[in-house]
C-alpha cells in the first residue's frame, strides 16, 4: 500500500477520533516501520516536529491562514514557512531530568501522546492541566525523604511546567502577529495537528472525488488509482475532463 493509500485510511479512521489519536494515524501512515507504540512515546515536541516535516512533504513549506485581530476585528491572511516553525530541540527531551528547590528533588521527563490520551476525558482545564504535570514526575523527594506525587505543593508543578517549556519547547509554538490594520501586536499560538487535519480533510475529498471519476470513467480500483503518481492520475483526470 503506498502513503496516498494509507493516509486516505488515516483520514478515514481518525475523522471520529481525538486530535492525539489523528497526530498518530497520519505519522504512522507517513512512516509504517516505526509503529503508533514508538510514535505514542515521542514527546509532543519530537511528534509534532515530525508532523511539520510530513506537512512540508505533502504540501510544501508555506503554510496559508487566517487570524482575527483582537483589537480592530481584521481578517488577517497569514502566510508562513514550515521551516520557521522548527525550533531546535530542547535540553534533550527525551531524557528525564533532576529538578531541584525548596528542599524538593523531583525526576521528571516531557510529556508524550500518551499522557494527552489520559487526559482526554477531563474538561475541567485545571484538573487536566494537573494531571498532566503529575504524569510528567517520575519520582520526588524532600530533604532525601519520598514524596508521593500528588502530595507536591503548588510550587513544584510550576517548577515542572516551566521546566516543561524549556525543555520540550516545540510543544507549544507562538507566532508573533502584526495587524497591518491598526498597528496592535499579539502572539498566537500554531497547533500542527489541527493545521495538518484539516489540510488532510480537503487533500481526501478532492482525492475521494479523483478516484470517482476515473473509476466511473475505467472501471479501474480504487488502490490501481491511488498508486499512480500525481502527474500520471492527473493526465488521466484531464482526459476524462475533455
Ligand atoms: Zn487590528
Amino acid at each position: 500500500m503506498d502513503t496516498a493509500a494509507r493516509l486516505l485510511d488515516a483520514w478515514e479512521r481518525g475523522a471520529a477520533r481525538t486530535a492525539t489519536d489523528r497526530a498518530l494515524s497520519l505519522l504512522a501512515a507517513a512512516e509504517p516501520e516505526l509503529g503508533v507504540d514508538i510514535l505514542a512515546a515521542l514527546s509532543i515536541g519530537r511528534r509534532d516536529a515530525r508532523l511539520l516535516e510530513l506537512r512540508t512533504r505533502l504540501f510544501g513549506d508555506v503554510l496559508v491562514g487566517l487570524a482575527t485581530c483582537a483589537a480592530c476585528g481584521e481578517l488577517l491572511e497569514l502566510e508562513f514557512s514550515a521551516a520557521d516553525l522548527m525550533l531546535g530541540p530542547g535540553s534533550d527531551p527525551d531524557e528525564p531530568a533532576v529538578l531541584r528547590a525548596s528542599g524538593y528533588e523531583l525526576r521528571v521527563r516531557p510529556l508524550d501522546s500518551r499522557d494527552l490520551v489520559g487526559i482526554a476525558q477531563l474538561h475541567d482545564i485545571p484538573t487536566a492541566r494537573e494531571e498532566l504535570l503529575l504524569a510528567c514526575v517520575l519520582g520526588a523527594s524532600r530533604d532525601g525523604t519520598e514524596v508521593p506525587a500528588d502530595q507536591l505543593p503548588t510550587a513544584a508543578l510550576d517548577m515542572v511546567e516551566e521546566w516543561l517549556a524549556a525543555a520540550d519547547p516545540q510543544a507549544d509554538i507562538e507566532m508573533a502577529l502584526h495587524c497591518p490594520g491598526c498597528a496592535a501586536g499579539w502572539r498566537q499560538g500554531f497547533d500542527i495537528v489541527s493545521f495538518l487535519w484539516a489540510e488532510i480533510d480537503a487533500w481526501a475529498r478532492r482525492t475521494v472525488y479523483d478516484v470517482h471519476r476515473l473509476a466511473a470513467a475505467y472501471g479501474w480500483r480504487e488502490g490501481d488509482i491511488l498508486a499512480m503518481s500525481a502527474p500520471r492520475r492527473q493526465a488521466y483526470l484531464d482526459l476524462v475532463g475533455t
